[in-house]
């Protein structure tokens, strides 16, 4: 149904195996499984250029995906993580839109998720 998705980077065309999705609000760069469907913010990179990825001054990067791994994870969680990644980078880049930005103060809701996320950032301890 979808045709063949594509590296999002200039001049590679090769194809993606991974989506990375920027979560602003955080200043953290998800490296995930490919999303099923493509999102204004996230960018669809083949296996050279995840493993080649840097982040942002600033910024973290969390990956979800081994550098050894197969294309396709193995468990829904890796999934479901990007998933919630996603969920929680989706209201926020709709605020920032509708503030004008201008200053936004935090509400409940991004709280939680941010601490979801804090998790996420230190798989190893
Ligand atoms: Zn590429």
């Amino acid at each position: 149904m979808s045709p063949v998705r594509r590296c999002s980077r200039t001049a590679c065309g090769r194809p993606a195996v991974a989506t990375l999705t920027y979560v602003y609000a955080d200043s953290t760069a998800v490296l995930g499984p490919l999303a099923t469907y493509a999102e204004p913010h996230c960018y669809d990179l083949c296996a050279e250029h995840s493993e080649r990825l840097t982040a942002p001054r600033g910024w973290e990067v969390v990956r979800l995906l081994d550098g050894s791994a197969p294309a396709r994870p193995s468990g829904d969680d890796l999934e479901a993580l990007a998933n919630a990644v996603r969920e929680a980078a989706r209201p926020q880049e709709r605020a920032a839109g509708a503030a004008g930005g201008g200053p936004r103060t935090a509400d409940p809701m991004e709280v939680a998720r941010r601490g979801h996320l804090r998790v996420l950032r230190s798989p190893d301890n």
